[in-house]
């Protein structure tokens, strides 16, 4: 969830790491801290809040002159926002100092073990158990000890450690949350995640669960559980600083909702040749996918929304049951698959803890996994048998827009190929199809010339509203809570989303005169139920806003009418979702809100 920088070579290393800690800040924090090591002695600045109090604090961290040491934003999970709580944690004698990203499950009863042999805590964190342990078990050799302490932490860790003994050298390892090693000319890093690093290099090392590396700066030597040197393949991420900056955008989610073009673009057109789709880098035969006798999506937030996309496209298309499930219940409904089931799990960062987990008990019970994800060599991609990667460069806004629509065209992808190796298209079918997904890329770029006006007119219309009920059925039904959950979580209005035939079974008696409803009726199937729902709504006073296709004749029913430039009849959803994108963006952004970093919420959710 926050994250974590290090940091060792012959620059001074604080500004480096507040600098690539700032890269980090879309994941999400409240608080932030840095440990250097000065003439063998620890010095750690720590402060709850935004950033910028850590950069006041240090002089941007001029004021901190030793040239190693690590730092780290808190996202709390155990004990309050705090001075006191924020990393680093350091141990007893000052020796050690720590930070950690996720969660030691089992800290209470390592509390009490270091607590009767006389150490003290000054945190409420989960974290400060590891720092004393470190010391606790220190013999000589760091490696040796963060073994040993690993071996008693439960739980989840991205872990950095400095140590007074070592003059030019800190330590990491990880468990269950994201760690990556940069490889720069005389000196290295560790991060998070690559964009905080990626100023400095782009050449990395992918870490895995149990290793520990001692990063120095003229090597990163990784060790395994039992303390055997590992040897990793440095890898090489092919984009640049530039496509982590905001370009002229106010916010990176404005900037994101323009790629889109280029995201979904990215997703489809290097795996549609000759007319056909060859997803390379999925090594199932043809004869197991006609095996496959279901298939369950297991996906959190707007993933999940993809998700649901995916399941009318693959259903409608493949005559298969898709079943879905947000991640965190998957697991523990006792789902029922075997190896006859294809389980696909979505996820933009590729580390969600819910997903990873859900994967790995569909692994359990036998199926095979084919990941969606966004981020090359993240654990959801390591562990899944097959990924299928969407290429939509680094999203930064914590509320996902290309990341999504990516989702649904790899998703597409999927089915249409499933579709084809099942005998359930014909090639008429199929090549039409085909023809619609590559034709999505300019509809999106059709949407973004052609609607934003309106759209940013509606929004300084209704921006005050506290309220907003989105409704549609179908594919819109998924629309519609992908809309609703955009519009809340960066503008904070309430809203929620309805299949528009089941309002009147309830929440209907939330409809009065101004509530504002947004009626996602694009689906030219479903076109004249959607009008009576709207009709049932505007009986009772609702203002409403209809998204629908060119040539629809809903003007006479609501309020305003956004209408879309002409799509295919199954894959408008990628297209119709930058409209509802858009909608929430300037909606917030009227409102005066945090856009990229909406309160509460972290960008890559790493624990459960
Ligand atoms: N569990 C730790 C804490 O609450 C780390 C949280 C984090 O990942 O930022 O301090």
């Amino acid at each position: 969830m926050c994250g974590i920088v290090g940091y060792t070579g012959a620059k001074k290393a604080a500004p480096i790491l507040i600098e690539g800690l700032t890269g980090l800040e879309y994941r999400g924090y409240d608080s932030s801290g840095v440990a250097v090591l000065e003439n063998g002695q620890i010095k750690m600045v720590k402060a709850k809040g935004r950033l910028k109090n850590l950069v006041e604090l240090t002089d941007n961290g001029e004021r901190l002159p030793g040239t190693v040491g690590i730092g780290h934003t808190r996202w709390a999970t155990h004990g309050e926002p705090s001075d006191v709580n924020s990393h680093p944690h350091i141990s007893k004698s000052g020796r050690f100092a720590v930070v950690h990203n996720g969660i030691i499950e089992n800290y209470l009863e390592l509390r009490d073990f270091l607590i009767a042999r006389g150490y003290e805590f000054v945190s409420q964190t989960d974290t400060e158990v590891i720092a004393h342990l470190i010391e606790y078990y220190y013999n000589g050799d760091p490696v040796e000890t963060l073994r040993k302490v690993m071996n008693k932490l439960e739980g989840s860790y991205a872990l950095g450690v400095l140590s007074c003994y070592a003059p030019d050298t800190f330590y990491a390892a990880r468990k269950d949350s994201p760690l990556v090693v940069g490889l720069g000319e005389h000196e290295n890093f560790i991060a998070s995640d690559m964009p905080a690093v990626l100023k400095y290099t782009r050449r990395f090392l992918l870490i895995d669960d149990g290793e520990i590396v001692a990063v120095s700066p003229t090597a990163a030597s990784v060790f395994n559980r039992n303390r055997e040197p590992v040897e990793k393949q440095p890898f090489t991420v092919e984009w640049d600083v530039s496509a982590a900056e905001k370009n002229g955008y106010p916010h990176f989610m404005l900037k994101e909702i323009y790629e889109q073009p280029k995201a979904v673009e990215a997703t489809l057109s290097p795996r549609i040749k000759n007319g056909d789709i060859v997803l390379d880098t999925i090594a199932w035969t043809e004869e197991q996918m006609r095996t496959f006798d279901k298939i369950n999506v297991v996906a959190c937030g707007s993933a999940y929304h993809a998700g649901m996309i995916g399941k009318y496209f693959i259903e409608k298309l493949c005559r298969i049951p898709v079943e879905i499930d947000v991640a965190s219940e998957f697991r523990y409904r006792a789902p029922i698959v075997d190896n006859r089931t294809l389980t696909v799990v979505i996820s933009q960062s590729g580390e969600t803890a819910d997903t990873l987990a859900g994967l790995r008990e569909a692994k359990k019970l036998g199926s095979r996994v084919l990941s969606i994800v966004n981020v090359v060599g993240s654990s959801i991609a390591r562990e899944s048998d097959d990924v299928l990667y969407t290429w939509a460069g680094p999203e930064i806004a914590v509320a996902t827009t290309k990341g999504y629509t990516s989702q649904v065209a790899a998703l597409m992808l999927l089915g249409l190929k499933l579709a084809r190796v099942r005998g359930t298209v014909t090639q008429a079918q199929f090549t039409e199809l085909l023809g619609e997904l590559q034709a999505l890329p300019d509809q999106i770029r059709a949407v973004l010339d052609r609607n934003v006006e309106q759209i940013q007119y509606l929004s300084s219309v209704y921006f005050a509203s506290n309220d907003a009920f989105f409704i549609g059925r179908g594919m819109d039904y998924a629309l519609a809570l992908e809309g609703a959950l955009k519009l809340k979580e960066i503008s904070y209005i309430h809203a929620e989303s309805y299949a528009a035939g089941e309002l009147k079974h309830g929440t209907i008696s939330l409809i009065e005169k101004g509530s504002l409803v947004i009626a996602v009726a694009v689906d030219k199937r479903l076109q004249d139920k959607m009008r009576s729902n709207i009709k049932e709504v505007k009986t009772r006073g609702a203002t409403v806003i209809a998204l629908a296709p060119v040539g629809n004749n809903l003007a006479s029913e609501v309020d305003h009418v956004v209408t879309l430039p002409d799509c295919g009849e199954d894959t408008y959803p990628v297209v119709a979702v930058t409209a509802l994108q858009l909608l929430g963006y300037y909606i917030a952004s009227a409102r005066g809100c945090d856009i990229d970093k909406p309160r509460n919420l972290a960008k890559s959710v790493t624990v459960e």
